[in-house]
């Protein structure tokens, strides 16, 4: 089938089974496209949680689906690829986190929603690069607090809110790898054009940024700006719906580089195993589906429905 066939195959199979599709701005446009909404982990887990469709094909990670069907465990969530995982959620391994927490009592585990269910269930509170810093603002400044899985982002929140976090030595592969000296070269040839940085990479990358935040950040900035290009140090799938909101204006790529090779645009493998065939044959067959017992489903709800209650 050719894009078009496609596209109109998903469409009717998605009236049919009564189904949305939610994507993440780091999907591929085609994907982004045929989504019913695009969005950044905080807005797609309200999405998923809000809607009343049958079904929901979410077209991201496996982490991000399987919070879909922690918020909706009667409705069937799908994932065209069931190897799209996350090497974020993979730093946090469930037993060596669960002996850490044990070895800090006193401390409140707060998680970036980038792990797997176990972790949520062993945390008291999720949060996404959207809501971090107003949920950590929120609680005493004398209650100490974990921050995991993601060392880069749990830095950037205790530099900026002058606070300690106990942190968990996690990391995402995309957002580290970002080339520092091709950034510098980037910033020399367009001085007018500010950095938009995801908080996941380095602090090394982040101080060269004029602006940090989540993806829906990044975006909103880009429309709100009166600049007219902007370098940007994500994942380079949000530049799709950069142009779409914010037409007329550039957007700069910070390529990334691994094993001393540059690669000029740096995807996340994971983002990218789905595809718009996949989603196809996904809504076709009614599988992958994410199933998790009941038990961890209602252990990791209590943390994500305290997210969102902010
Ligand atoms: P946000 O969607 O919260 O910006 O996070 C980006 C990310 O890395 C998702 O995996
Ligand atoms: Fe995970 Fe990084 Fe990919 Fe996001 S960009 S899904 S944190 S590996």
């Amino acid at each position: 089938m050719n894009h078009t066939e496609l596209s109109a195959a998903i469409n009717e199979l998605r009236r049919e089974r009564n189904a949305v599709i939610l994507a993440h701005y780091y999907q591929e446009d085609a994907v982004q496209d045929i989504a019913d909404a695009t969005g950044d982990s905080l807005q797609l887990a309200v999405a998923a949680r809000d809607t009343d469709a049958d079904v929901i094909l979410f077209a991201g990670v496996h982490f991000m689906a399987e919070t879909a069907k922690i918020l909706n465990p009667d409705r069937t969530v799908l994932l065209p690829d069931l190897e799209a995982g996350c090497s974020l959620a993979e730093s946090c391994p469930t037993a060596e986190f669960a002996a850490f927490k044990k070895l800090h009592p006193d401390h409140q585990v707060l998680t970036y929603v980038n792990c797997t269910a176990e972790i949520k269930a062993l945390s008291d509170i999720i949060v996404t690069s959207s809501n971090a810093e107003k949920i950590v603002r929120s609680l005493p400044t004398d209650q100490p607090l974990i921050f995991a899985p993601d060392r880069n982002l749990g830095a950037w929140l205790s530099r900026k809110l002058n606070r300690e976090l106990l942190l968990w030595d996690g990391a995402c592969e995309v957002h580290e790898i970002f080339d520092l000296t091709k950034l510098r070269k980037l910033k020399a040839q367009h001085p007018d054009a500010p950095v938009l940085a995801h908080p996941e990479c380095t602090a090394e990358l982040l101080a060269e940024a004029d602006f940090v935040g989540s993806t829906a950040k990044l975006l909103r900035r880009t429309v709100e700006s009166d600049a007219t290009q902007f370098i940007v140090m994500t994942e380079p799938g949000i530049i799709h719906q950069m142009h779409k909101l914010a037409p007329g204006k550039r957007f700069i790529e910070v390529p990334g580089r691994k094993d001393g090779e540059e690669l000029p645009h740096n995807y996340c493998s994971h983002m990218r195993l789905i595809t718009l065939e996949k989603v196809y044959h996904t809504l076709r067959d009614g599988k992958p589906e994410i199933t998790l017992p009941g038990e961890l489903l209602a252990a990791a709800r209590r943390p994500i429905e305290r997210m969102l209650e902010f």
